[in-house]
């Protein structure tokens, strides 16, 4: 008999994301088979795969303009010939949006589909990739079961006073109100906060996913209180291209009075602005941390400087704080920012082994030994989130 496995896809504009787990039991992080991703899409695509080990298994280029059918055909063909001894139960996929309808694990049929691309114009940048790539799938493999997984999931069951905008009551009834994102990472975290900081339940915990997308979430007993990003993943922290919090009324004034429509206002704060926008270099913190240029050094200070108020703000809403945990890409990579962040910190009994900090692989703690807050790196996983979720959903059905 063969043993069950599940694809995990994260589609992207410019990236499609993949892992098989084996899906013999609940998977844990040992039940990678492998991964990869086919990036440089629309541009010259190329098809990079390894084994969990770090072994090589695939660096394909592909012809220009291949299409996206093309694409996700070449890859499933490819992944057929990593199976030998597996099926495919599954292939779960990573949907940023749920809006209010959608929150649990659901199978992710053209009906749900349809539904789904409703939410496109609050989430452009991911929303119409992740269908894509469920779409494509579809016709390529109609019998394989597809799975979304949603990132707004985790930050349902927070208090109404986290989640309405002072609108008018009826607005926030149709749907306007804060959603939250990054769901899927938080989840992992969650997941592993008592067993690397030793705090039983993580208590008041503030989790830092800072990467290409960044957002915190405030945490009691591993469950999201609050959060940064809200009705879509525009708001709270600046990221790489997009503006995080601003006051609504500069988009007014630009409209009124700089003729900027919302095809404008769209470039403008999803592509335009945060990192790359502050820099005019790069949205990418490796090149800012690399660069001498004034405008670089400014576009870290302004972030680790934003990090800082953020945190302040959620520590307000959790009472006080215990943990404090970085993740993703910036998070879990780069010590002169987790070091700087935690200096801002510092006023909540905030403090870190510079040490510890500078040499963190893997699960660290990196507080030090007297810290009053206990702060570690924990590497996300949303991979194993989703390979969970739609091992469970498709054993139940
Ligand atoms: P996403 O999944 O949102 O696309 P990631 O979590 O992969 O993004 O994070 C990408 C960000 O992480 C980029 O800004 C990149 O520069 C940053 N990053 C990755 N590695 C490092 C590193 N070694 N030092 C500093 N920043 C890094």
């Amino acid at each position: 008999m063969k043993t069950p496995a599940i694809l995990v896809i994260n589609a992207g504009s410019s990236s499609i994301k993949f892992s098989i787990f084996s899906a013999a039991a609940v998977p844990g992080p040992e039940d990678l088979i492998c991964g990869g991703k086919i990036s440089g899409i629309g541009v010259q695509a190329r098809l990079d795969a390894r084994s969990a080990d770090g072994t090589v298994l695939a660096d394909e280029h592909f012809p220009e303009n291949a299409t996206y059918d093309e694409l996700l055909a070449r890859l499933l063909a490819w992944i057929e010939t990593r199976l030998v001894g597996l099926e495919l139960v599954a292939a779960g996929h990573r949907i940023v949006h749920g809006g209010r309808d959608h929150v649990l694990p659901s199978v992710l049929d053209e009906k749900l589909r349809d539904e789904l691309r409703r939410l496109i114009p609050l989430a452009p940048l991911h929303q119409p990739h992740n269908l894509a790539a469920a779409d494509a799938l579809a016709r390529l493999h109609p019998d394989l079961v597809q799975v979304a997984c949603f990132d707004t999931a985790f930050h349902t069951g927070r208090s109404e006073m986290e989640t309405v905008y002072a609108l008018p009551a009826g607005m926030t009834e149709d749907g306007i109100r804060r959603y939250g994102f990054h769901g899927l990472s938080y989840d992992f975290v969650a997941s592993r906060l008592e067993a690397v900081t030793g705090e039983e339940g993580g208590k008041r915990a503030i989790v830092a996913h800072l990467g290409n997308g960044a957002s915190m979430c405030a945490m009691r007993n591993g469950r999201s209180v609050a959060t940064t990003l809200g009705f879509t993943a525009l708001d709270g922290l600046p990221m790489g291209t997009r503006s995080g919090a601003i006051d609504p009324g500069v988009l007014l004034y630009l409209m009124e009075q700089k003729g900027m429509d919302a095809k404008d206002l769209t470039c403008l704060l999803y592509r335009q602005s945060g990192l790359i926008g502050l820099s005019g270099i790069s949205s990418d913190m490796r090149d800012l941390l690399a660069s001498d240029a004034p405008k670089a050094r400014f576009a870290i200070d302004y972030f680790c400087y934003r990090a800082g108020r953020e945190i302040g703000s959620l520590a307000a809403a959790l009472g006080g704080l215990d943990v404090l945990v970085f993740t993703a890409g910036i998070g879990e990579n780069a010590p002169e920012i987790r070091s700087r962040i935690c200096a801002a910190a510092a006023w909540l009994g905030v403090e870190i082994d510079e040490a510890a900090n500078a040499e963190a692989r893997g699960e660290t703690v990196i507080s030090a030994p007297g810290s009053k807050v206990a702060v570690a790196v924990i590497p996300t996983n949303e991979e194993l989130v989703i390979a969970r979720n739609s091992r469970a959903l498709v054993q139940n059905a």
